[in-house]
């Protein structure tokens, strides 16, 4: 969501933000214990539908490899095998045991799988560090699904992919997403990795793991330019949405793996050729990002992070103490 007023510098003087209606959707989605969670601001739209062939061929995907060849068919056929018999060995094992240790590794080869194999580009160490900022407790941090865990973050040690759904996308506004992106990720220390475009749209029941679009790895988080008619989401004032979903292998923390930033690009064009306008459309994007990587509003008005309207273009010491934090969360290959 956008905190920010335009009315103070004479655009339009709704609240921008829908921060007080945000919505939490938990969907139980397998015994692997993987839960998905959109954090986004009010409705995020409905379904883009099904993707055509056509469409998929325009899309930057990335896949594993040829699926034709005869020794794939061998290395699947063995695979299965192999896993047939691992699943029945596992019900041997206590159902703890079982969910815990053999089902995780096992899943993602399963026909029909809703997770990745685990670990995709997964490094041993965390990619980058956040850098040291000036101590600042004005900012907020989604809500964690375990009362035990303080917050959720992307895995630090595997880079965060992007996409952008260029439609309806205001002339100049590329440039301005990618520099959002590259200050989130300075005052993270995460890792950002620009996929290119995609035909993806935006939604609500977005699926965290796309395999015929991206590939075999959890979706990356898709930056799409949309409209009210699209996405009745940013009906009204609101010009932006933004959330992660989350995931979760039994016995680690839950880490984001996929999200979504939702721009309205009608209400956000006619800001491109005002005076400092572009300076508001990337701030704008950079508060969805402040969302998608684990922020919430919080209650001082001096923050980028704000949830009503003010006026904040940069990130502030309580937007960069919260994001320096969020990129310290833990790697977790196991997923
Ligand atoms: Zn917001």
């Amino acid at each position: 969501m956008s905190g920010i007023n335009f009315g103070k510098r004479g655009w339009p003087s709704a609240r921008m933000d829908g921060a007080e209606q945000e919505k939490y959707e938990r969907i139980r989605q397998s015994s692997s214990g993987s839960i998905q969670q959109w954090a986004i601001e009010e409705s995020a739209g409905k379904n883009s539908g099904p993707v055509t062939a056509e469409d998929r061929a325009t899309t930057n995907r990335r896949t594993t490899g040829k699926s034709g060849s005869k020794f794939r068919r061998y290395l699947r056929g063995g695979l299965r095998t192999g896993l047939g018999i691992a699943l029945v060995v596992g019900l041997y094992f206590s159902p703890a045991l079982f969910e815990r240790w053999v089902l995780p590794p096992v899943l993602p080869y399963l026909p029909g799988s809703n997770v990745p194999p685990r670990g995709f580009e997964a490094a041993a160490a965390p990619l980058g560090v956040p850098p040291a900022v000036s101590p600042s407790l004005e900012y907020r941090l989604q809500p964690s699904p375990d009362s035990f865990q303080p917050f959720v973050a992307y895995d630090p040690c595997r880079p965060v992919h992007y996409v952008v759904r260029p439609d309806n996308m205001p002339a100049g506004a590329d440039r301005l997403v990618q520099e959002a992106v590259a200050e989130v990720s300075a005052a993270t220390g995460l890792q950002f990795v620009y996929d290119g475009i995609t035909t993806e749209g935006p939604s609500e029941q977005r699926e965290k793991y796309q395999p015929d679009l991206y590939g075999k790895r959890w979706a990356p988080v898709l930056i799409a330019w949309s409209t009210p008619e699209e996405s009745p989401g940013l009906a009204g004032n609101i010009v932006g949405l933004g959330g992660s979903a989350y995931a979760h292998a039994p016995g680690h923390p839950y880490i984001y793996v996929a999200g979504q930033v939702n721009l309205d690009a009608p209400a956000l064009a006619p800001l491109m050729g005002q005076w400092e306008g572009p300076d508001h459309v990337k701030a704008t994007i950079m508060h969805e990002l402040g969302h998608v990587l684990g922020l919430d509003h919080t209650d001082d008005p001096g923050q980028l992070m704000y949830g009503e309207g003010n006026g904040v273009t940069e990130l502030a010491d309580g937007d960069r103490a919260g994001l320096a934090l969020l990129g310290t969360g833990e790697c977790v290959p196991q997923l």
